[in-house]
């Protein structure tokens, strides 16, 4: 395989949008004090509370998993329980972080077909014990959009925290894709976060284009005590803090998070349409954001693959394609047009062992 040739393996072989990039470079003037205390992560801050119209608080990490171990730990005791899907990125990517950070909370992880969870889920899991033995159950995650490139809508994000309100439990978002799913949903980011009621988001800068960093925002104040202090700890304080914050100022003032989302859902769009209906082609789940997935004979992926294309089946054996704010469109057609041409060879094949 050529080097530099676009994969859709995942959105993180992207490297960094030119608005990002130009950021650090503006923010690469003179002296700055150190650990946050600089003029743009100030400015950082401010432009979050603006596209979250709310005095949110505000704080960086250098990537999702410490920013979202970090966000659940400071909503937990060690002998709490956090629910989750069986796909959430806490649960099968994170290596226990979540675990390791809050020194034990344990991660409830409910089955579910298409990555989502339900209102119904939560409840019955919630419910299902309240005896001293079994870790209490105190924080509920959703993914948004899901590992499986589902989005939940504003209502099924309101019904889900009516029933963590119900039962005393808080609600984080794993938002390492969140600007895909505001693209997808064109709402605003309050509507479907602390106005239909979650108390932390966190939002990834990597996948939107960025270098490095994610930012976790604590829509209650009062949650987001001591939360610094974790960070340090848990060595996510970047001392030259103001390369993490000067990319956001950018990308959140000028609309270049929500373009870059959107334009990573049109090129997974582009490709659903192409392949919609092929024999041999099979969509393993709607396609509502950056992703697709297809579900291939062995030797249909196998033939992929030898015509250079790099992709992971590990979400339900399908081959997952993601698409970030670069991918071109003659890319996407290529990658199309090899799929098309696998299946039709497989199909053939087939046809001739009969
Ligand atoms: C990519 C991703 C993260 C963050 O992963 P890091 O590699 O730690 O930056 C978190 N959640 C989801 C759903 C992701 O896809």
């Amino acid at each position: 395989m050529a080097d530099h040739v676009q994969q859709f393996a995942s959105d993180n072989y992207a490297g960094i949008c030119p608005e990002a990039w130009q950021a650090m470079q503006e923010a690469n003037h003179g002296h700055e004090p150190a650990y946050g205390g600089d003029i743009w992560t100030a400015r950082a801050a401010d432009a979050f509370r603006a596209l979250f119209e709310t005095e949110c608080e505000v704080f960086f990490a250098f990537n999702g998993t410490a920013a979202n171990s970090l966000a659940l730990a400071s909503l937990c005791q060690s002998y709490h329980s956090v629910i989750c899907s069986d796909a959430a990125h806490v649960e099968t990517d994170e290596c226990g972080a979540p675990e390791f950070f809050s020194n034990g909370s344990k991660l409830l992880a409910v089955p579910s077909s298409d990555g989502k969870l339900t209102p119904e889920d939560i409840r019955s899991l919630a419910t299902r014990r309240n005896d001293i033995h079994f870790p209490k159950p105190r924080v509920v995650t959703i993914t948004q959009p899901t590992e499986t490139g589902q989005v939940y809508t504003v209502e099924e994000v309101k019904a889900i925290s009516e029933v963590c309100r119900e039962l005393n439990l808080r609600l984080h978002m794993d938002g390492a894709r969140f600007a895909n799913a505001c693209a997808s949903l064109g709402c605003s980011p309050a509507d479907i976060t602390w106005k239909a009621g979650v108390d932390v988001l966190c939002f990834g800068g990597t996948k939107n284009g960025m270098a490095v960093g994610e930012a976790i925002i604590f829509f209650d104040p009062k949650l987001a005590e001591d939360f610094d202090y974790r960070c340090k700890q848990a060595g996510q304080l970047a001392s030259k803090m103001r390369y993490l914050s000067a990319p956001w100022v950018r990308l959140l003032s000028d609309g270049t998070w929500l373009r870059n989302g959107a334009h990573a859902n049109a090129c997974a769009r582009r490709l659903a349409e192409q392949i919609t209906g092929v024999p041999g082609l099979e969509l393993y789940f709607k396609v509502e954001a950056n992703a697709v997935f297809i579900k291939l004979s062995a030797a249909a992926e196998k033939a992929l693959r030898e015509r250079g294309w790099r992709f992971y089946t590990f979400i339900g054996g399908s081959a997952r394609f993601m698409f970030s704010w670069d991918s071109s469109l003659e890319r996407v057609d290529e990658l199309a047009a090899d799929l098309r041409a696998v299946a039709a060879e497989s199909a053939a094949l087939t046809a001739v062992a009969r």
